[in-house]
């Protein structure tokens, strides 16, 4: 069924149902299409779904699926199930695709340990909303293509959501799933001024501002299309993405409780790292263990320590934990050795007509690099200052964590006010959590929330479901 044969078809039965509780998702990214999916798989009861988002585009997720077709997810299969209890789930769809097990014969009889293009894991989440949804004859769903711009507690614990349609309902529940933000309108991706700056360059140079995924993407992209010219990656810290190991390293770590300093718990790490080496087992293991304990581990932190690995570490961390695919790996070694991309580490400044301004670290000279493409692959902390954020911290609904780096939330989504107390019927899933939950960003984690959210609207607002 089409997004808008599926929509259409159910739309006609609003009317009929319109005294069943409301619930908004804002967002249509993997947060939004996931809470979407928990929310249909968990509460058993009839219910209204809204679906915000000025993207127009229903998918499996918006980032997942405008990239280009070949771009590889740099986690692999075996990690990317959407079904909660079922692992295998993505494995199995891809198993149950003849186009792709007829693609990926040496894989056979089973997909887990492999990385699979972006595109494909978006259309797996696509038709598992689908499904859920052509499952569920009792709920409607309706897919706003505008942003929201602010939340009002209402009367009788209800929100009121404003867009630029005129008039919304109220909502019992509401998932914040708003990412990074809203993309910016005229992206600042690309100098538009190639000519001017094709004559101060020899060769076409584009620079990749950033360090982690998304400019080893760009690279690979851009030389995939056929740049043949100069790259330079700019990155703050220079510390660009490990690889993962060919085979799967399952996850380990010390049984030994872990210090409670920052640099203690770093020297135990690689400590562990090492002796995991030297027993022929990977750091990418120790890696994967850590992964299990850093929620509890950033709980334990005072703030000075968090701010402290922020400015000093999360550059390291995020190298180490957010790894790539063993052969973009070396063809991004190669790229470096061939001396066709080079890595200045230091501060990149304003655009200039011809190029970007950039400090090199350790330096406080500001040098031009002339360059006719500038591409900002950084990572972004989700906004804090777009609209809808600031009505949500100017009413008391939400407030920032203590670094600022997105709302206060907790495992379930509940965002958490400063006297300790949760805001019944508001959930934050996915990177908006930043600051709260390590990993949030991550699809595994983005699952488990929005389950774990799911089944708090279940259980709080409609105490008769209960979880399939
Ligand atoms: C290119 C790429 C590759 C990735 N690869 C991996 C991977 O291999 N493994 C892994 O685990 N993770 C990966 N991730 C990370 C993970 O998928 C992301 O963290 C996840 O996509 C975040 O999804 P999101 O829906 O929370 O945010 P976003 O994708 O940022 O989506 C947020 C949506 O909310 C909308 N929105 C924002 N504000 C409003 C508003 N006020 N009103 C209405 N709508 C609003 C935006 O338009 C946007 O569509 C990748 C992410 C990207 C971008």
């Amino acid at each position: 069924m089409t997004v808008q044969g599926l929509f259409a078809s159910k739309s006609k039965t609003t009317a009929r149902v319109s005294a069943v509780p409301r619930i908004a998702i804002v967002g249509r990214g993997f947060s939004g299409m996931m809470s979407a999916i928990a929310l249909m798989k968990t509460v058993r009861t009839p219910f209204h779904l809204q679906l915000f988002d000025p993207n127009s585009s229903v998918s499996g997720g918006q980032a997942l699926s405008s990239v280009r077709a070949s771009t590889i997810l740099n986690t692999r299969v075996r990690d990317l199930s959407v079904s909660l209890g079922d692992a295998d789930d993505f494995n199995d769809w891809l198993c149950s695709n003849a186009e792709f097990r007829a693609a990926v014969r040496a894989a056979i009889p089973g997909f887990r340990q492999i990385f699979v293009p972006k595109a494909l894991f978006s259309d797996y989440v696509y038709q598992r909303f689908s499904e859920a949804l052509a499952a569920r004859k009792d709920i409607t769903v309706q897919v706003c293509h505008e942003p929201v711009v602010a939340i009002r507690r209402s009367h009788a614990n209800r929100f009121l959501l404003e867009s630029a349609h005129p008039a919304n309902p109220l909502f019992e529940t509401v998932v914040l799933a708003t990412g990074y933000g809203l993309s910016d309108p005229e992206p600042e991706a690309e100098d538009r001024s190639p000519v001017r700056a094709q004559r101060l360059v020899a060769r076409p140079h584009a620079v990749l501002l950033g360090s982690g995924i998304r400019v080893v993407d760009q690279l690979l992209q851009l030389r995939d299309s056929g740049y043949p010219g100069q790259i330079t990656i700019v990155s703050k810290h220079g510390f660009l993405p490990q690889s993962h190991t060919p085979n799967s390293a399952d996850p380990l770590f010390p049984a030994e409780a872990l210090p409670q300093k920052l640099p203690e718990i770093v020297r135990f790490i690689r400590t562990a790292c090492r002796e995991a080496e030297e027993e022929g087992r990977s750091w990418q293991s120790v890696m994967n263990g850590l992964r299990r304990h850093a929620r509890s581990l950033w709980r334990s932190l005072p703030a000075d320590q968090k701010r402290q690995f922020n400015r000093h570490l999360r550059a390291i961390y995020d190298s180490h934990r957010n790894r790539l695919p063993e052969a973009m790996h070396l063809r991004l070694k190669r790229e470096l050795a061939e001396g066709n991309t080079i890595l200045r580490r230091g501060t990149a400044g304003r655009r200039g007509l011809s190029g970007i301004f950039f400090t090199p670290a350790g330096s406080n000279i500001e040098e031009v690099i002339y360059a006719e493409r500038v591409f900002d692959c950084r990572c972004k902390a989700p906004d804090l200052a777009m609209p809808l954020m600031q009505s949500l911290i100017g009413s008391g609904l939400a407030v920032p964590d203590e670094l600022s780096l997105g709302l206060a939330v907790d495992q379930r989504g509940d965002l958490c006010l400063e006297d300790g107390s949760t805001v019944d019927g508001l959930f934050a899933v996915g990177p908006l959590g930043l600051g709260s939950l390590p990993d949030i960003d991550l699809v595994p984690e983005i699952v488990t929330q929005a389950y774990a959210a799911a089944q708090k609207v279940a259980e709080q607002f409609y105490p008769r479901s209960r979880a399939v």
